[in-house]
C-alpha cells in the first residue's frame, strides 16, 4: 500500500493538529530550534540516502522475518497525535490517546472473550510478557513458570531478570509444547504459571490449549497465552476448526499480544490483558507527582513502563475502528488471505521437484528446504538458495532462514541422511495479503536459483 495515495489525508491530518495547536495565542517560535537550512538540506539527503539500505519489506517479494511497514491508516493516526506527543503514561499526559487506549484494549479484551479485565497497550510483546510473569511471580512466588523450548527466549531471560524459577518443556517434532514432558514436570515440580504460545515465533505452531486446562483442573497452575505473533487470527477463528484454540484464550489468567506483529502497527505496539482486573495491586505506587487532575485509574498505575507513546494508542484506535475486528469485514478478510496466501506457497512446494515442506504451516509462515541426501547437503543448499536469491537483479527475493536440531528433523524425514547436529532450513513468513497472488512468483524464482 503506498503511502502517497493517502497525501490528502496526510495533509488534513497536519493540517487540522496545526490548526488546533494555533487556536491557542500565538508565540513567536525561538530562534534556537531553527536549523541551519543549507545544513539541514545536506544532512536529510544523506539520510533519505541511507535509508535505502534495507530490505523491501513492504513488497510481496520480501518473504521472510515477520517484517512488514504499517499501514497509512496507522501512519496517520501516529504522525497526528505524534505532532502532540501524549505520553499515555497517565491521563494527564494526553487524556485523548490514553481515552482510545483505554477503549481500544477493551475492544481486544472482548474480542479475546474475557468478561473485565485489566490491560494496556506495551512498547512490545516482549514488555507484556514481562508483566505476565511478574505478576504471576508475585502471586505465586517460589513456584515454578514452565514453557516449551519453541516459547520466545525472551521468556527465560525474563525469568531470570525477575528471578524466577523457570523450567523448559520438550516441545514435539511440530513445534508444539510436548504434553507428556509438561506432565512429568507438573508431577516433579510446583509450578505456578504455565506459558501456552499460540503461534511460536519459528514455526507458527499453537500449543495444544485445550489439554493445558484439562491439566490446569488437576494442577491448578495460571496459564498465560503467549500469542504475540499469533494473537489476531482470533479474529477469524471460525474459519477454521484449528484456529478454535484462540476461542480459549478467554480462560486464560494473562495473554499478551503484538499489534506490530499482524495489526498493520509501526513498531512500539504491544499488549498485555489480564482476565483478573485485581492485579493492578501489584503495580501499585505512590509517585507523588505524576497524577493530579483525574481520580480515574491512570494507565501508569497498571503498566510497569513510565513514559509510553499516546501516538502508538492513536494508531491502533484509528486503524482498529477503520479495519474492526470482524471476520467478514476490516481485519477479518486481511487475515484469512495471509493464511490462503501460506497454503498457496504449500502448494507449490508440495507440487515441486526441487524442494519439500517442512511443516504444514497453522498459521502464516512456511517452513521448506531443498531437496537434499544429507542434513549437510540440505543446510549448504539452502544457505545458497538464501543468497543467491537475495543477490538477483530483476527480481530478488528475501527469504529467512531457520536452524532446527536434527533430532527433529529427523523424525519427520526418515529417509535424510543426518549427519549434523543442526540443520538449515528456509522460513518464508507469508503475512501480506499481497503474497496470495505473489506466491507463484516466489516459487518461480526458487526453481530459477537451483
Ligand atoms: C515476537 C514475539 C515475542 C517478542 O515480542 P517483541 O514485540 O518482539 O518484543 C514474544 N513471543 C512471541 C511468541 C513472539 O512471536
Amino acid at each position: 500500500m503506498t503511502f502517497s495515495k493517502y497525501q490528502q489525508y496526510l495533509l488534513k491530518f497536519i493540517g487540522a493538529v496545526e490548526k488546533w495547536q494555533q487556536s491557542f495565542p500565538e508565540f513567536v517560535e525561538d530562534e534556537t530550534l531553527l536549523p541551519d537550512p543549507l545544513k539541514f538540506e545536506q544532512i536529510s539527503k544523506e539520510f533519505l540516502k541511507r535509508l535505502e539500505d534495507n530490505y523491501p519489506f513492504h513488497h510481496p517479494l520480501y518473504a521472510g522475518q515477520m517484517l512488514k511497514p504499517p499501514h497509512p491508516v496507522a501512519m496517520l493516526g501516529y504522525i497526528a497525535a505524534m505532532m502532540i506527543n501524549p505520553n499515555n503514561h497517565a491521563l494527564d499526559g494526553g487524556p485523548a490517546t490514553a481515552q482510545m487506549e483505554k477503549e481500544v484494549v477493551s475492544l481486544f479484551a472482548e474480542k479475546f472473550g474475557f468478561e473485565k479485565h485489566l490491560g494496556h497497550l506495551t512498547s512490545s510483546g516482549t514488555i507484556a510478557n514481562l508483566e505476565a510473569l511478574w505478576v504471576s511471580r508475585e502471586i505465586y512466588p517460589g513456584k515454578f513458570i514452565i514453557f516449551s523450548d519453541e516459547a520466545h527466549y525472551t521468556h527465560e531471560r525474563v525469568c531470570r531478570l525477575i528471578k524466577a524459577n523457570y523450567e523448559r518443556v520438550k516441545s514435539t517434532s511440530c513445534g508444539k509444547i510436548d504434553l507428556i514432558d509438561l506432565k512429568e514436570k507438573l508431577d516433579k515440580i510446583d509450578v505456578g504459571t504455565v506459558i501456552v504460545t499460540l503461534g511460536t515465533t519459528a514455526l507458527g505452531a499453537l500449543d495444544p490449549l485445550d489439554e493445558i486446562f484439562e491439566l490446569q483442573k488437576k494442577y491448578n497452575f495460571r496459564v498465560h497465552v503467549d500469542t504475540a505473533y499469533g494473537g489476531y487470527y482470533k479474529v477469524i477463528s471460525s474459519s477454521e476448526k484449528n484456529l478454535q484454540l484462540f476461542d480459549l484464550i478467554s480462560k486464560a489468567d494473562s495473554l499478551a499480544f503484538d499489534p506490530h506483529k499482524l495489526g498493520l502497527q509501526p513498531y512500539g505496539c504491544g499488549c498485555i490483558i489480564f482476565k483478573d482486573n485485581d492485579v493492578g495491586r501489584y503495580y501499585k505506587h505512590d509517585s507523588p507527582y505524576t497524577y493530579f487532575t483525574s481520580d480515574d485509574l491512570h494507565l501508569g498505575e497498571i503498566s510497569f513502563e513510565c513514559s509510553r507513546p499516546g501516538a502508538a494508542a492513536a494508531a491502533l484506535w484509528l486503524t482498529t475502528k477503520c479495519f474492526e475486528l470482524e471476520a467478514d469485514f476490516g481485519m477479518g478478510p486481511i487475515l484469512k488471505k495471509q493464511r490462503r496466501a501460506a497454503l498457496r506457497l504449500v502448494d507449490l512446494i508440495n507440487k515441486s521437484k526441487t524442494y519439500r515442506l517442512y511443516m504444514l504451516p497453522e498459521l502464516d509462515i512456511v517452513t521448506y528446504f531443498p531437496v537434499g541426501s544429507s542434513t549437510i547437503e540440505i543446510s549448504a543448499k539452502s544457505d545458497e538458495i538464501f543468497s543467491a536469491c537475495m543477490g538477483r537483479k530483476e527480481t530478488p527475493l528475501f527469504l529467512a532462514r531457520l536452524t532446527v536440531k536434527t533430532e527433529k528433523f529427523q523424525q519427520l524425514f526418515p529417509d535424510v541422511q543426518i549427519n549434523s547436529k543442526e540443520i538449515t532450513i528456509l522460513r518464508s513468513c507469508m503475512l501480506k495479503p499481497e503474497h496470495f497472488d505473489w506466491a507463484d512468483n516466489i516459487m518461480k524464482v526458487l526453481e530459477e536459483v537451483v
